[in-house]
């Protein structure tokens, strides 16, 4: 049986990223997960939270970690893109708006920037409507504006990180894991195909970890997002448009926004979700459910309304897409030993901000698995023991 130094589960965003970091450290990496299901209403096996075009980037975040994972992360797309020859990062810039000061989002941005140093850009509302002059905010409004912030194409982002783990030597098996288990030497893991063995394995399967590590720690809800086809003409209209992230009057009003991109399939769509309602999903079998639409959405309606009132359009063809987090009890990523062996690290709980930052969870659960922690953030701020 052939021998890998590492073996990392999961070829999603942390997955890959991670692959990349331990194949660039001269390992012999194996990193085991399928493509993309071609048809998700036929499709039996795994889904995961990145098929999409587009997720915010951002260097403002109302939490310091988060803030920290991103900035580090968002400092090496450019390397990435260039050496990949991929490119998955528009610049287009971000702004974090609260409808009213009696929100709390602008107040945690402040905090976690005075910790980092980092500068902030405030606009009012007389602001927001001069550079913008196509979104429409409530009249007390205001804003943090991020010029470095945007978004990336997440499946492009998997493909460059694929790319380059591949060329530094890591084997990519596209094959979906079925066990996976850890004695004194080693780590087993079988797929419908065949039987590996490692040193170590790192375990990045998104919303799945839990299941196949069957970890309490991780919960997993379902989220819809609607996207609302937009001719060439409203697309050039709204060139220049930021990603948004909306704090509401309400909780159930806060939402997030994507400017106008284009898909696989030539059109070009501006997209929101948000979070009116909470679907727990407690299997792997609730998770297929929901990414082939078998269970209903219940708040299209009120995310697409959510999206007329602040970006006012002409044209109205909508499609509404599923989608799931992995959420933790902290809010923040899981990287750690799992509970049975410090042979497997677990690198999951993306808290839907992951794919911006999974550059450097990835490099973290690389060094953790080859036992050293490459970070100033605490260690005990990732772990699965909270
Ligand atoms: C609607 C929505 C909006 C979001 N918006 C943003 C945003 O704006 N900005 C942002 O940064 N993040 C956003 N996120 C979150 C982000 O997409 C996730 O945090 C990120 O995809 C997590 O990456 P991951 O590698 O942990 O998991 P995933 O992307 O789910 O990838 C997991 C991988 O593991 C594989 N896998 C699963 N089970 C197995 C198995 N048994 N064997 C082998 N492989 C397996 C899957 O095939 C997949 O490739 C959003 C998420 C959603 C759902």
């Amino acid at each position: 049986m052939v021998h890998f130094d590492v073996a990392v589960v999961g070829a999603g965003p942390i997955g890959s990223s991670a692959a990349r970091h331990l194949a660039k450290a001269g390992l012999q990496v194996v990193l085991i997960g399928p493509d993309e299901p071609l048809d998700p209403d036929t499709h039996d096996g795994v889904f995961a939270s990145h098929y999409d075009q587009a997720r915010i980037t951002r260097t403002i975040d109302p939490d310091p970690l988060w803030q920290r994972l991103a900035i580090i992360s968002l400092q090496r797309y450019s390397e990435i893109e260039r050496l990949s020859g991929i490119t998955f990062y528009q610049r287009c810039g971000h702004i974090s708006v609260a409808s009213s000061k009696k929100g709390t989002l602008l107040a945690a941005i402040q905090a976690s920037s005075e910790g980092s140093g980092k500068e902030l850009n405030r606009l009012v509302n007389s602001d927001l409507a001069r550079i913008y002059p196509d979104l429409k905010f409530p009249t007390a409004a205001e804003a943090f504006s991020d010029a470095a912030g945007g978004y990336i194409n997440p499946r492009a982002f998997v493909k460059a990180q694929l790319k380059l783990a591949q060329q530094s030597g890591a084997v990519l098996l596209k094959e979906q894991v079925h066990s996976i288990s850890a004695n004194n030497d080693r780590v087993a893991i079988t797929t419908p195909l065949r039987e590996l063995e490692a040193s170590r394995a790192i375990v990045a399967c998104g919303c799945y970890t839990k299941w196949l590590m069957n970890l309490k720690q991780l919960k997993v809800q379902g989220r819809t997002v609607v996207l609302l086809e937009l001719p060439d003409s409203e697309v050039q209209r709204l060139a220049g448009m930021p990603s948004i992230i909306f704090e509401g009057e309400e909780e159930s009003d806060n939402c997030y926004i994507l400017p106008p991109v284009r898909y696989p399939n030539g059109s070009s769509y501006i997209k929101i979700g948000g979070r009116p309602y909470d679907l727990p999903l407690e299997s792997a079998d609730d998770v297929a459910n929901w990414f082939n639409q078998k269970t209903k959405q219940k708040n299209t309606q009120d995310l697409l309304s959510q999206l007329l009132k602040l970006v006012p359009l002409k044209y109205l063809t909508g499609e509404t897409k599923n989608c799931v987090l992995t959420l933790t009890d902290s809010g923040r990523p899981i990287i750690d030993y799992s509970q049975k062996s410090e042979r497997i690290v677990i690198a999951s709980g993306g808290n839907g901000g992951a794919a911006k930052s999974a550059e450097e969870i990835g490099r973290l659960a690389a060094g953790l698995v080859s036992g050293a922690w490459f970070s100033m953030l605490d260690r005990k701020l990732f772990s699965l023991r909270t």
